[in-house]
């Protein structure tokens, strides 16, 4: 066999459903594209290991790796889509489709089975013996529900690099800095009883405006920092939903909140719930108890330095200059892990996640070159972070 061409690999994984959900109705298994990528990687001679993920064994993420030693760069990318729904496309999501001359439809073509396809035709074009680095693909699984694959391979402590390239739809703008999240349920428990009586009970929608106070006074604090690479400079907390209550004429026992909170790089997520619990325990009835919990595990906000060689490298392969994005990505953990992480890769963000997604050839040709040269920069010729 002979590599597929960049458009057919990307037609094949396409076709392969992969949608990852906290939902169980919509999850599915990631593995049919993991396999393909692994036969792949290893007919270009990788070595490809598919590792099931301990928190649900019917995913894995993939570590295909051609050459030996230390350092050297990773190219990583997520195997999942989102869910979709057929009927809001003008054309089959699990069929790549090529309109207008150049532009190719499909779910998850820009976020991000693209990129591999990107990805295994610039690998395509070294052989282990050309590098004095290695050479990484990596897969995950479950980006789009609950980062496990990454939060893995953070666990396994691999894979170890001295660059890793992100390739999530940046228009090929090389992208150093995005927010945190956090998602959190809170709820208040009080007491019911009649409502003529006050007395007979604690009403606990009083007690959650109390709870609502702190948070928009945590707020406004948090607002006072600013990063200006991003569209929206502060962090943000949005007050998502709220439930409690039965009748007008009963005191309310119980009420619930969920909320989201952005944070800017240099905030750290366990802090920060520790400081919104301490806030919203100091600021309630005593009469009344309160529980918070995360909703999902939080994603650590991401920033790498301006100057870093792996930034500066990827400034001038790619002639843009890097810049922040309002999404979140599994940068962190393979900086974590001790890598410089830059985020770059082929398509729009603004058509991922939604009917019609698409990328171009344009732009997978341009990633094609932009990964080989890379490659070629730091695995052949040791340039970039060590
Ligand atoms: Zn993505």
């Amino acid at each position: 066999m002979s590599l597929p061409e960049t458009v057919e690999m990307i037609r094949s994984l396409v076709a392969e459903p992969s949608v990852s959900s906290p939902d169980p109705r919509h999850d599915q298994s990631n593995r049919a594209v993991v396999d393909r990528l692994a036969e792949w990687a290893e007919h270009l001679g990788f070595r490809a290991e598919v590792v099931p993920l301990a928190t649900d064994p019917s995913k894995a993420n993939l570590i295909a790796t051609l050459g030996d030693g230390e350092g050297g760069l990773v190219l990583s990318g997520h195997t999942d889509t989102v869910p979709t729904e057929a009927a809001g496309w003008a054309t089959d999501p699990w069929e790549l489709t090529e309109r207008d001359e150049g532009t190719l439809y499909g779910l998850g073509s820009a976020d991000m089975k693209g990129f591999f396809g990107a990805a295994l035709t610039a690998a395509a074009r070294f052989a282990a013996g050309d590098l004095k680095a290695p050479l990484t693909i990596v897969g995950t699984a479950d980006e789009e529900s609950s980062m496990d694959g990454a939060r893995q391979l953070l666990a396994e402590g691999r894979p170890r690099a001295a660059m890793v390239v992100v390739g999530e739809p940046t228009g090929l703008v090389p992208v150093r800095m995005h927010k945190g999240i956090l998602m959190h349920r809170v709820e208040v428990e009080g007491r019911s009883g009649h409502s003529s009586n006050p007395a007979l009970g604690a009403n606990a929608i009083d007690g959650m405006m109390q709870v609502i106070g702190a948070l928009q006074a945590f707020r406004a604090e948090l607002g006072e920092r600013r990063e200006d690479a991003f569209e929206v400079p502060g962090a943000t907390l949005n007050l998502g939903r709220i439930e409690g209550g039965d009748s007008p004429n009963r005191i309310c026992g119980q009420c619930a909140l969920t909320y989201d909170v952005r944070v800017l790089p240099g905030m750290a997520p366990a802090q920060l719930r520790a400081d919104l619990e301490a806030r919203v325990r100091a600021a309630l009835d005593p009469r009344l108890r309160v529980t918070l919990e995360e909703l999902v595990e939080s994603v650590p906000p991401f920033a790498i330095d301006e100057e870093a060689e792996a930034v500066a490298l990827l400034r001038e392969l790619t002639g843009r200059d890097p810049r922040a994005v309002m999404f979140c990505t599994e940068a962190p953990f393979f900086q974590e892990l001790g890598a410089q992480t830059v985020i770059c890769g082929p398509g729009s963000i603004d058509v991922a996640h939604q009917p019609d997604e698409h990328v171009t050839r344009g732009q997978l040709q341009e990633a094609v070159d932009i990964y080989a040269q890379t490659i070629h920069a730091v695995c052949v010729e040791g340039r970039g972070p060590r």
